[in-house]
């Protein structure tokens, strides 16, 4: 998987390429599509969610600016497996998802490949994690139509957010968003991307 779908397309960082090859996808993937949990497509899995294309995973975890000093927030969990690959490129993850039955079963996977750097839970990733911020880089892996306040504001100075962003459920685009030192916010878009949308918790 690494060597045809990720390194061939031009995903260079090694240790991106070793966390890739070093996290088993198949423990985050339901039974019955683990035969195609090594081809560079999503899958189903379950409450109308996916676990994204490696490819995208591995391209968006090199975006991202592995930092083995910096802490990360993750919004959308789901299947856990981009979560287990941050946990091998910075010191801390936090992960939320709005769904506590893939929040239960992303747990388990996370407990099962062994990883101790990271804590998920249940909540509404439009409101952050105000209790561990300011957080070194976020990471959106749903999309929402705009880069929620909440999060900026949960962005440290120096800070990164990368994440899908547009209302329409069949494209959007790679946001990049920095925070300077001063405080100071820039954006720049890049690839179009297909994720789910970003749901407004209750
Ligand atoms: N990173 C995941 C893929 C996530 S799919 C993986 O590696 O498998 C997007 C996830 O975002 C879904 O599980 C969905 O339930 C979740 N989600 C949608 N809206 C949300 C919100 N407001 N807060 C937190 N999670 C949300």
């Amino acid at each position: 998987m690494v060597d045809e779908h990720i390194a061939a397309r031009g995903v260079k960082h090694p240790a991106v390429l070793k966390a890739m090859r070093e996290i088993p996808r198949h423990v985050f993937v339901p039974e019955q599509y683990r035969s195609d949990a090594y081809a560079d497509q999503p899958l189903p899995i379950g409450s109308g969610q996916t676990i994204s294309q490696p490819y995208i995973v591995a391209l968006m975890s090199e975006m991202l600016r592995p930092a083995p000093d910096a802490t990360v927030l993750e919004v959308g969990t789901g299947s856990g497996y981009q979560a287990a690959i941050l946990c091998k490129l910075f010191k801390k993850v936090y992960s939320i998802e709005l769904l506590p039955e893939l929040s239960a079963r992303a747990q388990a996977a996370i407990a099962e490949v062994g990883l101790k750097n990271i804590e998920i839970r249940v909540g509404d990733g439009y409101k952050g994690w105000p209790e561990h911020a300011p957080y070194d880089r976020i990471m959106l892996t749903a999309a929402p139509a705009e880069v929620p306040q909440a999060l900026i504001d949960q962005l440290a100075p120096g800070g990164m957010l990368l994440g899908p962003v547009g209302d329409d459920p069949n494209y959007q685009r790679l946001m990049i968003m920095e925070k300077s030192a001063d405080g100071k916010v820039t954006e720049s878009a890049s690839y179009p991307v297909r994720f789910v949308p970003m749901v407004k918790g209750r």
